[in-house]
């Protein structure tokens, strides 16, 4: 337990403007401090530091309070562990009365596993610039065009060709065999055995380490030198507790200020096509670690930028990789926009050949990804028929349809149908029938995205049970579509996510299925989905489902009565129409008489 003094000395110690500013831009706003809150989707500014109070607040999601509470939630801490880092970033020292012997451990480890990986990047770089043995290496990065300057600004190094060499030097600079096996920087000899023997993971191999946000090393990306074609192109370092690959965009530390001052990240696809362009002039570049855009890369860029340019190489391969970044992106809103590249280049190889200028001008000539399609496959011979059309249009559809912000899909919608030469309604009745809740999605429906949350969940009592219910029990969402469900939900306020939850096959069972449905909402449904993971399941599930079914056919019957009783007061009707209604009100009361009465044995299935 750290004393209470000790923690105010921590506070008055770091201003929270200061502590927040260091992990992402703040925009002063008269007394206050503004940005885009990083603990939920927005597009405008919610998140609030206030100076004077010491205090951040989010209008958005409501999330608060200290500098504290601002970093163990950031980082994912523990209030202790965030006010040790604080502590430290003072240089203050806590004389602690207890700390459980598991929170030492993990504090002192993660400690170490950044300090060996500090050290790893120095050693690698010195055998680089320094060892005979690094001599391929040097050559290779010099015909890449990447000086000693820019090797030692990247900290690029060259791993030896040993079995033995890293771990020997680990070793002789005082880091222990659990250390050594954590940071990910050897293999294990038998997997299953973390007391086996283990050997450098990365042996004569250009070394590229990578930084997180505060450019510390975390991990290591290493480009093979020998033409083995058995060996990687690139081997990187594992899953490690300093390193979740999913997390981390390469060269951010470094481009975070080009990104906010251009608004806008060129996406490059490996370290040394960033690090050329780069060092080249053109500064506001991501590289995604060789994959795909996770949903936490897409909002970390887009704290920093608002549109994101992808480099398509000309073959298809390329070109399909990209696209499997969209819906990351477009889920946020980030425009998309696309650079072409000629045949055979790469960014690299074409800042190298033709200068930082002709790739400049590329960049600036971007097109937007919707029109590149239309550009690139209008001409296609295979869309000219009708049916090739509907094809095409239904391929754009599904990239539409992507987008959150609901006025930006409609302009980009109707953009699309008019270059298609389509009427706008053909052309939404694709977008509606390529999402996969086709015939329900409801493109002009108001955004609740002001509502908070809970209010939400309160106001939809019986439906907020149930979406939980349906989204932690398989079983349930199973006896759920058993009923006629699609009569009462379609038309029902508030039961939007739950149509999409029984229309997919999401499972709390598989983080990974949450986290692609959550991308796949709007902010008011995210919100909604967020707060039912924090509620506890019921331990009756079927008998909550049925009273929560009961409940919500009794309100959609209800309604429906309501809907007749307003029209029984127009004066204009005949008398057949008002025998007619009467007769249906009737009917309404049997059917919700019926569903009041406790069940029976007789009636259960
Ligand atoms: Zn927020």
């Amino acid at each position: 337990m750290i004393p209470r003094e000790t923690l105010e000395q921590i506070a008055a110690a770091n201003d929270i403007v200061d502590v927040i500013g260091s992990y992402f831009p703040l925009k002063r706003a008269g007394s206050a401090f503004k940005a885009l809150c990083p603990f939920h989707q927005e597009k405008s500014p919610s998140f609030t530091v206030n100076p004077q109070r010491q205090r951040f607040h989010c209008f958005g999601c409501g999330e608060g309070g200290s500098v504290f509470d601002f970093v163990a939630k950031y980082e994912s801490v523990d209030f202790p562990t965030a006010a040790r880092r604080l502590a430290e970033r003072a240089g203050i020292k806590i004389i602690e009365e207890e700390r459980s012997p598991a929170e030492d451990r993990e504090i002192s480890l993660r400690k170490r596993l950044l300090a060996i990986h500090q050290q790893a990047a120095e050693w690698f770089h010195h055998l680089l610039i320094n060892s005979p043995e690094a001599k391929q290496a040097r050559n290779y990065l010099r015909k890449r065009g990447l000086t000693s300057e820019i090797a030692q600004r990247w900290k690029i190094g060259y791993a030896p060709d040993a079995w033995e060499a890293f771990g020997t030097w680990a070793n002789e600079q005082g880091f222990n065999r659990e250390e050594i096996v954590q940071s990910g920087l050897v293999s294990l000899r038998d997997t299953e055995n973390p007391q086996s023997d283990f050997y450098d993971r990365f042996r004569d191999r250009v070394m590229f380490p990578i930084c997180n946000d505060l450019g510390e090393v975390i991990a290591f990306s290493g480009r093979v030198l020998a033409s083995d074609p058995q060996a990687a192109k690139y081997v990187n370092s594992p899953e490690t507790p300093i390193f979740k690959k999913g997390d981390v965009l390469f060269g951010l530390h470094k481009s975070k200020r080009a990104l906010i001052e251009k608004k806008s990240a060129i996406v490059l696809e490996g370290q040394i096509d960033l690090i050329t362009a780069f060092e080249a002039g053109v500064q506001n570049v991501v590289a995604p670690q060789g994959t795909a855009f996770t949903e936490k890369q897409a909002r970390t860029l887009k704290r920093y930028a608002e549109e994101v340019i992808l480099c398509f190489d000309a073959d298809e391969a390329g070109r399909k990789a990209a696209e499997r970044s969209l819906p990351a992106l477009l889920g946020l809103d980030l425009g998309v926009r696309v650079i072409e590249l000629p045949q055979g280049e790469d960014p690299d190889s074409l800042i190298r050949t033709q200068g930082a200028e002709a790739f400049a001008s590329r960049v600036q000539a971007a097109r937007d990804y919707f029109d590149y399609q239309l550009d690139v496959h209008g001409a296609d011979p295979d869309f000219a028929t009708p049916r090739g059309k509907v094809k095409f249009a239904r391929a754009l559809a599904a990239s539409v349809q992507l987008i959150s912000d609901r006025l930006l899909r409609e302009a980009v919608a109707g953009r699309v149908a008019t270059r298609l030469g389509m009427a706008l309604s053909d052309f939404w009745a694709v977008v509606n029938r390529s999402a996969k809740s086709s015939q329900f999605s409801k493109p002009s429906a108001p955004d609740a995205k002001a509502v908070p949350a809970v209010q939400l969940l309160a106001a939809t009592q019986p439906i907020g049970n149930l979406t939980l219910l349906a989204l932690g029990d398989p079983e349930i969402r199973r006896w759920i579509t058993a009923q006629p469900w699609s009569a009462r939900l379609l038309e029902m306020d508030g039961a939007e996510l739950l149509v999409k939850i029984l229309d997919s096959d999401v499972s709390l069972e598989a983080p990974a299925s949450v986290a692609a449905f959550s991308a796949s909402l709007d902010e008011a449904s995210q919100g909604l989905l967020g707060a039912l993971l924090r509620e506890r399941l019921p331990d009756d599930r079927l008998a909550a489902a049925r009273d929560c079914w009961s409940a919500i056919e009794k309100r959609d019957l209800g309604r429906r009565r309501e809907v007749l009783l307003a029209q029984m007061r127009d004066p204009n009707l005949s008398a057949s129409d008002i025998t007619e209604i009467q007769k249906q009100i009737l009917d309404l009361q049997k059917l919700i008489t019926d569903i009041s009465r406790p069940l029976s044995p007789s009636n259960l299935e």
